[in-house]
């Protein structure tokens, strides 16, 4: 049995995250300070002798008593709405978040497992991309309060590893999606989910040539559970490659939920990436041979069925 501390633990991923370990019998401590992160996410934790909350902002000092095994660093706004809205936040997290994240790692002779992505990566000029492109980000555009964060992050994770001999592991997330994601989070999957299921027309940026890979948020858990334990630093990528447009993922949604709803055209966002498809074959050579096995009918299935609770 571990002892894992969760930062943003309340939020989307970090709530599936909660629930693996204690399924795992592991004792979980879950810290959050609901900017993003909600407490519904976690209510049902509570009768859990393993699980814990402490409300914390990570960007101040953070103390836990007692061991801990592992911290998994998942605080953070992730959302381009979010981010946009809570651009200092943002930066903070990132940066203080994770020097307090590593320090707390440091003392505890804690593995630090590092939330990062395939923001790191920008407007790509590779494609699909792998770990060893060095991304193409503006660093003053709206975006790049949560890139230039996470890049920090990164930078800061290795520095830790190298100076201090912490151990560490980095993986880069490509779009996830799954129960949990907040209904009005702004991103691509709960917007056209809401949409079709009020009948309203689903709001496509730019011209839907845009294209983004979507895996399943029960695929990225497993993956992250494998790096964590694994014997790999990274940044290892954790995603799903199967490639769709906006415009074809639109589509999709359309037909899933059997909604009548049309399609409208908005303005592209400044600096959205045109393309983004993560290469996963070091994370299959070095996660015994780790996949996605979610479909993408079967994952948005579910992730309707969690959103038509929402909606109604
Ligand atoms: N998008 C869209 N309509 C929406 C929300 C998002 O067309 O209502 C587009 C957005 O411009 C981007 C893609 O969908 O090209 C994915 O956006 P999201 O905010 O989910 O995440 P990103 O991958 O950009 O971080």
């Amino acid at each position: 049995m571990a002892r894992v501390l969760i930062t943003g633990g309340a939020g989307f991923i970090g709530s599936h995250l909660c629930e693996r370990f204690l399924k795992e019998g592991d004792e979980v401590i879950c810290m959050d300070n609901f900017i993003t992160g909600s407490p519904d996410n976690i209510a049902h934790l509570f009768t859990n002798k393993n699980f814990s909350f402490i409300p914390q902002d990570v960007t101040t000092f953070i103390y836990v008593k007692g061991p801990v095994d592992a911290i998994l660093h998942f605080a953070s706004p992730a959302s381009p709405v979010d981010y946009l809205e809570l651009p200092i936040q943002t930066l903070k997290v990132g940066s203080l978040g994770t020097h307090k994240a590593l320090g707390l790692a440091k003392e505890k002779g804690a593995r630090l497992l590092l939330a990062s992505t395939s923001e790191v990566y920008g407007d790509p000029l590779v494609h699909p991309q792998k770990e060893d492109y060095w991304g193409n980000v503006n660093p003053i555009g709206p975006r790049g309060v949560y890139d230039e964060a996470k890049r920090f992050a990164e930078a800061m994770t290795m520095a830790y590893h190298r100076a201090h001999g912490v151990q560490v592991r980095i993986v880069r997330i490509f779009n996830t999606y799954g129960p949990r994601m907040r209904l009005r989070d702004g991103r691509v999957v709960p917007n056209f989910i809401a949409q079709a299921l009020r009948g309203e027309d689903l709001t496509v940026y730019g011209d839907g040539g845009q294209t983004r890979s979507f895996c399943f948020v029960s695929d990225l858990v497993e993956g992250l559970v494998r790096l964590l334990r694994s014997d790999h630093t990274g940044p290892v990528n954790i995603g799903n490659p199967r490639e769709l447009t906006i415009l074809e993922f639109a589509q999709a949604i359309i037909q899933l939920t059997g909604s009548k709803s049309k399609i409208t055209f908005n303005p592209l966002p400044v600096d959205d990436p045109k393309q983004r498809q993560p290469d996963i074959s070091l994370a299959r050579r070095v996660l015994n041979n780790w996949e996605p096995q979610v479909s993408l009918e079967a994952g948005l299935r579910q992730t309707i069925a969690y959103f038509q609770d929402k909606v109604a």
